[in-house]
């Protein structure tokens, strides 16, 4: 795939800091203790690239966001730890306050944001609200000119190194569905938050959360998008954000792909059995090339649905796919590649067990498979279930 010359540069740039700060020891001990890895983010914050869905007058490097993917994808090679944090300025913070946050939200955060000073988490999901998010029962009140807001969000990735928690409330228990939410900044130094970890599988070093709310006062300009986002948050979460949501999860996704296939081609080369390099077995030279294939057609639909994201054209079905189909190749491209390694793909702490791991979360975060099918058979005029 021919990709522009500034596009490659970003590449360029960012496989030379996997090189040099991001050696394999470091990225297996963040995510046997995690540990989330600080200097490396800052390093990273030092490239510019955290204002890469920031415009240029905001201190970013203007909206990019096929060069946005391309960071993450080249990021997870290696290790999804670094990725987090860039995903929570680029992503969580930057598109979502260009998208949908007021005048004087641009001009608070974005610059920060740009230059990797402070990171948004994302509080959506609940203990009991997993995939139907308008039924979210965290509540924000109203109480004077202050809002309150009580509740837990659940797998809240970093909160404990965030600066603020993007939170869908309910606003108006008594409103009708989607028009009764809000989405508010709650700063995380606020009275009243206690974050606890959860020991998750994938996505280790940046940590996974549950967050609770008892009473937390914020001021009301933390309405998202100022006064017009009250009891309009559905309409903001639904909008291009969730589209890059969904785009963000598949390139995490393919750049793990990726370092599977690169360990188990290796291997397969170097590994003598029967007299000869595993990979002159058929088998192994089959399954190989199917990985290789898969990861292109992977590749292909990612870029194709970022792409459109980034001319701003509509990519809501694109969007969907790409994440169904990304998820659901390298979870198989992982699985063949931890094959090819035999058992030194089954021994915890070696990097296949991580990629393995990884792999296993990635149809399931950010809307599972089953939610991008039910996406896209509506988006395509299907009748509904
Ligand atoms: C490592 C990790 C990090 C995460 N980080 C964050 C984060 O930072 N912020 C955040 O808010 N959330 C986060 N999540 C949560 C994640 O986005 C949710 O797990 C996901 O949306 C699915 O919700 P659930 O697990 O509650 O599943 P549920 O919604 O309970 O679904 C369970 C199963 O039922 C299926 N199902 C549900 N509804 C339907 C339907 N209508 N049709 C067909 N099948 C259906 C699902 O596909 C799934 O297989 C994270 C999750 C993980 C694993």
């Amino acid at each position: 795939m021919t990709e522009p010359e500034h596009i490659r540069e970003y590449r360029d740039v960012l496989q030379r800091f996997v090189e040099n700060e991001m050696p394999r020891e470091a990225a297996a001990e963040w995510d046997r203790t995690d540990t989330y890895p600080r200097e490396i983010v800052e390093k990273l914050a030092e490239l510019g690239v955290m204002g890469l869905t920031i415009p240029e007058e905001y201190g970013g490097m203007g909206r990019d966001i096929v060069a946005t993917m391309v960071v993450i994808e080249e990021l997870c090679k290696r290790s999804t730890a670094i990725s987090g944090p860039f995903i929570m300025a680029t992503c969580y913070g930057g598109m979502n306050i260009v998208e949908s946050g007021s005048e004087q939200q641009k001009q608070k955060l974005l610059p920060k944001l740009a230059r990797g000073e402070i990171l948004f988490a994302y509080g959506l999901t609940e203990p009991d609200v997993g995939a139907d998010l308008a039924s979210v029962k965290t509540r924000v009140e109203r109480r004077g000119d202050k809002l309150v807001v009580n509740g837990t969000k659940r797998f809240c990735t970093g909160a404990r190194y965030a600066d603020y928690i993007y939170t869908l409330g309910c606003s108006d228990p008594d409103g009708a569905r989607y028009k009764n939410l809000s989405l508010v900044l709650v700063p995380c130094e606020s009275d009243g938050i206690e974050i606890t970890d959860i020991d998750a599988i994938a996505q280790r070093g940046v940590g996974t959360t549950d967050v609770h709310f008892d009473d937390v006062e914020i001021a009301a300009e933390d309405i998202v998008g100022g006064e017009s986002g009250w009891n309009n948050g559905w309409a903001m979460l639904a909008g291009p954000t969730l589209d890059v949501e969904k785009l963000e999860v598949a390139a995490m996704a393919l750049g793990v792909g990726e370092g599977a296939i690169e360990d188990a081609w290796q291997y397969a080369q170097e590994r003598v059995q029967f007299g000869k390099p595993i990979a002159a077995q058929q088998a192994i030279r089959h399954s190989l090339a199917r990985c290789r294939t898969q990861l292109l057609a992977a590749r292909l639909m990612l870029y194709h649905a970022a792409d459109l994201a980034n001319r701003n054209k509509p990519c809501t079905v694109e969007s969907s796919m790409a994440k169904l189909f990304v998820c659901q190749e390298v979870q198989e491209v992982v699985l063949a590649c931890q094959r090819v390694l035999g058992a030194y793909g089954c021994m915890t702490g070696s990097d296949m067990d991580r990629y393995v791991r990884e792999a296993l979360v990635f149809p399931i975060a950010g809307g599972s498979t089953e939610i991008q099918l039910n996406n896209i058979a509506n988006r395509m005029g299907l009748p509904k279930a």
